[in-house]
């Protein structure tokens, strides 16, 4: 041994578990950020050219507004000239001095927005003045939503001959333009909106590396990538259950306006193979409009939760997120639902689950933490104890009897506390939000059947046209 082995050490022993959890995080980071970050990057990039999604635009803005800056002092007439190629080469060519200038109206002038313009420098940008701005915001209440300027908006001018403005337009998006004319009394602001044809497409995608990369292969934007993890959220831990191999399958809405791809709706139904087992969903709205995605024949339900994980309960205290009580005038919180029922009374998962904790937990008595997918998880406190084989570590089904209402921990009679929580925020169990396992009214399978049997063939025939041209 040397002396300085046996030296004390010269820093606190939680500094230097500090410092080795800051290289550990440093060399995750160094793992795990690059090809992140480039696979954002791309699915962003791709999703602006598809759809142009208001998302990706603000994940966009400054680089856009850096483009845009640079785009305006690069070549001022671009806008005017129009970006004809060839009119570009030509200019090229020519001796600038000498070129000329393609016949402008000097009534008609364009501008587009740059990185710190405000409408007021647009205004002088044309030779409007100060007060014609004045003038036009306060000319409605909608016309004052133009001072809000999105860098690379485009605004068109309309000039009378002494220069005066006579309207002027800008297309807010693939579906929405404002424009605003001089009247007699004033300006007269007008809002259009286009409403996309609405196409059902279908996509298809094996992954290699990760969903995203996947998805965006198979022309899947980043809404519907996170929509599709959702939906399967339950029944897949995409962080950890996805192999090389997996497939998924998905009928989807298309927004278009005219050829053009302007948004994407929502996902009809979806396949998902993960390591060998498919998983199917259906998007259905009820009468009530409730929507929920279901099974292929909408009885197993298997993705979704028992509302009330025990039978013959009375709900003794419902969540609050920490309202203050009326007559203690206290802020009390319940993250939980309490249901009384008599010592012993069986108490079932919620949904199929690994058992995180089947043990003490302070309060809360005997408890059982299930972790449900990669999103959410349960809690069941106070039992008397637990089901013979439930242990933490394990795994359980839905509807498995876990464990006996007891009143364990601080408990002031028996009854089960159950708390559910979505990636790691407690909700109401009882809320109408979560995908619980109210299941299809009887009376209504026939129409989820109707709707549901001719999205499944139109995924088995898609799937089988592509499979045959791929052995051609
Ligand atoms: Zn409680």
């Amino acid at each position: 041994m040397t002396s300085t082995t046996k030296a004390p050490p010269l820093y606190p022993k939680t500094h230097i578990i500090a410092a080795s959890g800051v290289a550990a995080l440093l060399s995750l980071a160094l793992l795990v950020f690059p090809s992140r970050e480039v696979e954002a990057k791309k699915t962003f990039l791709n999703l602006d050219m598809d759809n142009g999604a208001e998302q990706a635009q603000q994940n966009l803005q400054s680089n856009q507004a850096d483009t845009a800056a640079q785009q305006d002092l690069d070549s001022p007439f671009a806008q005017i000239e129009g970006n004809d190629d060839e009119s570009q080469n030509a200019e090229l060519d020519a001796e600038p001095e000498i070129a000329e200038q393609p016949p402008e109206d000097p009534r008609n002038k364009t501008v587009t927005v740059a990185n710190g313009d405000t409408l007021s420098t647009v205004f002088s940008k044309v030779g409007l003045s100060s007060n014609t701005l004045h003038e036009v915001i306060n000319s409605s209440k909608e016309a004052k939503g133009l001072s809000r300027l999105k860098v690379g908006q485009e605004l068109q001018f309309q000039l009378s001959e002494d220069g005066q403005l006579e309207s002027l337009h800008s297309q807010l998006s693939d579906l929405e333009s404002v424009s605003l004319s001089k009247t007699d009394s004033g300006y007269d602001f007008k809002r259009e909106l286009v409403k996309p044809d609405v196409h059902e497409s279908y996509a298809h995608g094996v992954i290699n590396s990760s969903l995203f990369v996947a998805a965006k292969r198979a022309g899947l934007s980043h809404n519907l990538t996170m929509d599709l993890a959702n939906i399967f959220g339950y029944d897949i831990d995409f962080a950890m259950d996805i192999r090389e191999g997996d497939e998924f399958e998905v009928i989807y809405q298309n927004k278009k306006v005219g050829d053009k791809t302007v948004g994407t709706g929502n996902i009809l139904s979806a396949r998902f193979t993960n390591r060998g087992k498919t998983y199917t969903a259906v998007r259905y709205t009820d009468k009530q409009g409730n929507v929920s995605y279901y099974d292929a024949d909408g009885n197993s339900m298997r993705k979704a939760f028992i509302r009330t994980p025990v039978d013959f309960a009375r709900i003794s205290s419902r969540f609050s997120n920490g309202r203050k009580h009326p007559i203690l005038n206290k802020i009390r919180a319940h993250k939980g639902v309490d249901y009384a029922a008599p010592r012993g009374t069986p108490i079932k998962a919620a949904g199929d689950g690994k058992v995180i904790l089947a043990g003490r937990k302070g309060g809360y008595g005997n408890t059982i933490v299930l972790q449900h997918g990669s999103r959410y998880r349960t809690l069941y406190a106070h039992m008397q104890g637990f089901a013979k084989g439930v242990r933490t570590g394990g795994s359980v089904k839905q509807g498995q009897i876990i464990g006996y209402i007891g009143t364990t921990g601080l408990s002031t009679g028996p009854h089960l506390h159950y708390e559910f929580q979505v990636n790691g925020t407690h909700v109401d169990p009882l809320s109408q939000k979560l995908p619980m396992s109210d299941p299809i009214a009887r009376q209504e399978k026939q129409r989820f059947l109707q709707m549901s049997k001719p999205l499944m063939a139109r995924m088995d025939q898609e799937k089988a046209t592509m499979l045959a041209l791929n052995k051609r």
